[in-house]
């Protein structure tokens, strides 16, 4: 009877009322498309109140020697949202604004991403507030390390698999890898992903996100008759997606007009060489006074004219606010949870295709899945395997959400989201209510 109610939706989502003032805390507004899809699905209120919070949240305090001797106790946390699907999976974000709401968020959105890409996991997502860029190397591996043995009762290959995210990266893994490993006293390679491929990484990890990213928009740009030969495009971020997503749309001929990261942007109408923007960061530590681009702020280059537009850094930057002024045709959410609700609604009425986070950005989890099951197999792929079985997931994910699109006349954010809870919600059901 439930599951008849889940599996039939009828009207088309209705946006819910939300205060004057815009709401930008992650965890309300991952609540809000939740609250959308499921008022959509019909979903029994039991089920809703399940769906619509962590099933576990842990914070925990990390004491860790900084060089000068003294102990700094750093703040971390590992939500866990659903496991109906699977063990729960999502990456770990060293930020100084790390907030538990945002890691709670994070861990839903990663519910719905999994279930969108179709793979066996939950959603799960950790955090440590701090400032890695103000942090040698041996204090953010003293750190990594205890957060790691701090969280350990709760991940492991079966329970939950963390992986990178912002300001995390291969390294962190290997240090959480290795701590998990020498505290139960062997080799557990399946217990993060995006390691080093020396220890039991996955080829094709690093560049996964910005390949899921640009298949999805390959297929977008067929849909809308847009060419991605000389289409131009704007990156916010550039860190593993937004760097690694200028070099993939550049090797197809798109034009990389305008770059930026925390420091400000740099555009060039005539087109951006990634690799030279890469080699001046790699110097300078920012892509701001690379020669032959000029200056530009984070704010003009989300507005800025252009076929598509990938945010690629942190939350909240599609708003309210600069929704009415956004040019592109396309936005590929590389980032996760940039663009708010209400912008949404903005973007939508004005013809702008949003291609969400929990489709488009779902390329980094499904290579992190492809390790996780060579790791569990004592497999290796070749990275010609990884992009063609990526590609696959990919398209077929796509073109699930189109489908939904078609049939309930919502826009890509609204019906990714019925197809991921309505594929949770089912799992849940079925599983049933213990005890
Ligand atoms: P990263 O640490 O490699 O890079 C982050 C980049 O964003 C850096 O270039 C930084 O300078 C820039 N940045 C940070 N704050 C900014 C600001 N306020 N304005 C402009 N630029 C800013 O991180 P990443 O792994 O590339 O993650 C970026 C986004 O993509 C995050 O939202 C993350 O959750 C999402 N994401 C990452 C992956 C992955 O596999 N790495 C997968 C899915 C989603």
């Amino acid at each position: 009877m439930l599951m008849a109610t889940v599996m039939k939706p009828a009207t088309p989502p209705v946006m819910p009322r939300i205060a004057p003032r815009e709401e930008l805390n992650p965890f309300r507004i991952a609540q809000i498309q939740f609250d959308m899809a499921a008022e959509f699905l019909k979903l029994d209120p039991g089920l809703r109140q399940i769906l619509r919070t962590p099933k576990r949240v842990l914070e925990v305090s990390i004491p860790t020697k900084m060089d000068n001797g003294q102990v700094k106790v750093l703040t971390g946390f590992r939500v866990q949202h659903n496991l109906a699907r699977g063990p729960g999976k999502g990456g770990i974000r060293f930020h100084p604004n790390v907030t538990l709401d945002e890691v709670k968020a994070l861990a839903m959105w990663m519910t719905w991403k999994t279930a969108t890409v179709n793979i066996p996991y939950g959603g799960a997502k950790g955090g440590v507030i701090c400032d890695p860029k103000r942090m040698s190397k041996t204090e953010l591996e003293r750190m990594t390390r205890r957060y790691a043995s701090e969280i350990l009762p709760i991940i492991g290959p079966s329970t939950d698999i963390p992986a990178p995210d912002v300001y995390t990266d291969a390294q962190t893994m290997a240090w959480i890898m290795d701590t998990y490993s020498m505290i139960v006293g062997h080799e557990v390679q399946g217990v993060v992903t995006g390691k080093p491929v020396s220890v039991g990484g996955s080829a094709g990890r690093d560049e996964a996100t910005a390949r899921g990213l640009l298949y999805v928009v390959e297929e977008a740009c067929k849909l809308k008759k847009i060419s991605l030969r000389g289409a131009s495009v704007a990156i916010q971020g550039f860190g593993n997606a937004g760097a690694t997503a200028a070099r993939l749309f550049a090797e197809k001929k798109a034009k990389i007009i305008a770059l930026s990261d925390t420091r400000g942007g740099v555009t060039n109408s005539r087109g951006i060489d990634p690799f030279k923007a890469l080699r001046y960061k790699e110097r300078s530590g920012t892509v701001v006074g690379m020669p032959g681009a000029s200056r530009i702020t984070n704010d003009d280059l989300l507005t800025m004219k252009c076929d598509i537009l990938i945010p690629a850094a942190l939350e909240n930057v599609i708003t309210l606010h600069n929704a009415d002024a956004i040019k592109a045709r396309i936005i590929a959410e590389a980032a996760n949870g940039p663009t708010t609700p209400h912008a949404d609604e903005i973007l939508a009425r004005r013809g702008i295709t949003v291609l969400p986070d929990i489709l488009t950005n779902a390329g980094g989890v499904t290579v992190s899945y492809f390790e996780w099951v060579q790791n569990q197999e004592g497999l290796g792929w070749d990275i010609d395997e990884i992009r063609a079985r990526l590609q696959k997931i990919m398209v077929r994910a796509f073109s699930d959400v189109v489908d939904t699109m078609r049939r309930h006349h919502v826009p890509p954010r609204h019906a990714a989201m019925i197809l991921a809870v309505s594929r949770v919600a089912e799992a849940t059901l079925v599983r049933g209510l213990f005890p």
